[in-house]
């Protein structure tokens, strides 16, 4: 039987919140709740051969629940990237910067001289003999791909608790060893960092390692310009998955907050993606195994209908079928595509011209309305209306249809359906599909809140009527939006978004109490 936390007799009272720790009673809880409260959290850390450390919930978790909050152990510069202040990690203004005088690294100005989290790279560069030189700001610079690296090395001498919770994380090393990025990172980081910093404190090996970890653990941080690299401890431990049950959302300060956007039951795997959710099967395989060095068997990969939308696939070629064309199964994507109702064998060959052709056409594509129109148009005669591309012209339409409110009013009524019906489609698409991309479904959910309150109104002039029921939807669309954007904060678009959105939701709610 458990025993009690503070006086060891065997209970069954239990933490409510956490459902781990054991309580004889009220009194003995409220003593040990200011230690536990820094563990009591709604899931566990399992340890599996298969998956390493992954985490699952201790009991059920309720939607837009917060399951946990954190502080990064540490946050890097990223290994591609233009230079950036080693003080704040944020961009250097090539007009306006001053160069570290100890070290020579460039910093964004007085304000970061001095820093602490430049001060032991700072000691570590000068005693290299000669100063750091800096003076191309625009593109990546090389000297900045080992600088990461670096950061982290001097973690053991930094803070050597925090060098111990980094050093246990996964690096996949042998997995990596011999890839071409691991050879790439070997000449630009595992050999540079002993040469340029004239120094042997540390090994290629532990180098090489370091880089593991880093690539393998890091999360992309958008709170400074350019985003920053940074590792979570707990978070680390997280399944990937294509279909994840975890959304992530960051603070101003670069904490990490992960909460679930839907229902997750007591003892399922918590899981975030590891790639673009909005991206089809293959780019998500592709890129997961060039970073994260593995093949993704995730429920989403593992359907080639995607949950039935059909997001990889080709219409069939056969005259009057409305089936549709996709691989047999994953391990077939690159040979066998067929049609699920006549049987229809297409070549592969086929399937990658288009794809390669739609690529090709979208990504230079000049963003306007009716560009975005005739794409769709001409590629809807070989993909699925919820193809990946069909969707991603889709997305930028939307978006580019009455844009600001007042821009809103004044466009014509074919295409202000238009951006009733895509918003619809697209937010029921990837509800199914990508639930926890919530920065993508809140925006969804205010475009179509607007577009909707701009149909009532023009319905209203013509008719002299408001339209109640209209307009409730309209409502229950921007509460959705700020329950997706909840956690967004006002550095960021969609913190500005969720601004706007509370206001016209209590707009909205006094016109329809009138
Ligand atoms: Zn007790
Ligand atoms: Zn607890
Ligand atoms: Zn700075
Ligand atoms: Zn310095
Ligand atoms: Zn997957
Ligand atoms: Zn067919």
């Amino acid at each position: 039987m458990p025993t009690c936390a503070i006086c060891g007799i065997p209970t069954e009272h239990k933490c409510t919140n956490c459902n781990q720790t054991f309580y004889c009673g009220k009194v003995h809880q409220k003593q040990h709740w200011l230690t536990h409260k820094v563990d009591c959290r709604p899931f566990k850390v399992e340890h599996s051969d298969q998956l390493g450390r992954y985490l699952v919930a201790t009991r059920s978790i309720k939607p837009f629940e917060i399951i946990l909050k954190e502080a990064p152990l540490i946050c890097t510069p990223s290994q591609v990237t233009s230079p950036v202040c080693l003080g704040c990690l944020n961009g250097i203004e090539p007009s306006d910067y001053i160069d570290c005088e100890n070290c020579g690294w460039p910093l964004c100005g007085i304000e970061c001289k001095g820093k602490p989290e430049h001060e032991v790279e700072c000691e570590f560069t000068v005693k290299r003999g000669s100063k750091v030189s800096v003076k191309e700001f625009t593109n990546p610079h090389p000297l900045y791909q080992c600088m990461g690296t670096v950061r982290c090395l001097l973690l053991a001498k930094k803070d050597p608790e925090k060098w111990k919770v980094f050093s246990e994380l996964e690096s996949l090393e042998k997995l990596r060893r011999g890839s071409m990025q691991w050879k790439a990172d070997l000449e630009s980081i595992g050999k540079f960092i002993p040469r340029f910093f004239k120094t042997t404190d540390f090994s290629e090996d532990l180098i090489m390692k370091t880089v593991g970890i880093l690539q393998i653990n890091g999360h992309e941080v958008p709170v400074t310009d350019p985003p920053h690299v940074a590792i979570f401890k707990n978070a680390s431990f997280l399944e990937h998955s294509c279909h994840p049950n975890l959304a992530k959302s960051f603070t101003k300060d670069g904490h990490l907050i992960l909460w679930a956007p839907k229902t997750i039951k007591r003892n399922t795997h918590l899981s975030i993606c590891y790639s673009d959710a909005v991206w089809g099967t293959q780019e998500r395989q592709q890129h997961l195994m060039h970073t994260k060095i593995f093949k993704c068997e995730c429920e989403r990969c593992l359907d080639v209908t995607e949950f039935g939308t059909n997001y990889d696939g080709f219409k069939c070629t056969t005259p009057d079928c409305i089936g549709v064309i996709l691989p047999s199964s994953l391990k077939e994507w690159n040979s066998k595509w067929r049609c699920s109702t006549c049987g229809n064998h297409v070549d592969i060959s086929f399937i990658k011209d288009i794809l390669e052709k739609a690529g090709k056409d979208l990504n230079p594509m000049t963003r306007t309305a009716d560009n975005c129109i005739k794409y769709i148009q001409n590629y809807q005669k070989w993909l699925t209306n919820r193809h990946f591309y069909i969707c991603q012209a889709k997305i930028q339409l939307v978006q580019l249809i009455g844009t600001d409110p007042k821009e809103l009013m004044t466009v014509p009524e074919d295409k202000l359906n238009l951006k009733l019906e895509y918003c619809k489609e697209l937010l029921d698409l990837y509800e199914k599909l990508a639930p926890c991309e919530i920065r993508m479904l809140g925006t969804f959910c205010f475009e179509l809140h607007s577009a909707i309150a701009e149909h009532t109104r023009r319905v209203a002039l013509k008719t002299s009527l408001s339209p109640k029921n209209m307009l409730e939807e309209s409502l229950l669309y921007v509460d959705k939006c700020i329950n997706y954007l909840q956690h967004e904060c006002d550095i960021f678009v969609e913190g500005h978004i969720l601004k706007q959105a509370k206001i016209n939701r209590d707009a909205l709610r006094m016109v329809l109490v009138m």
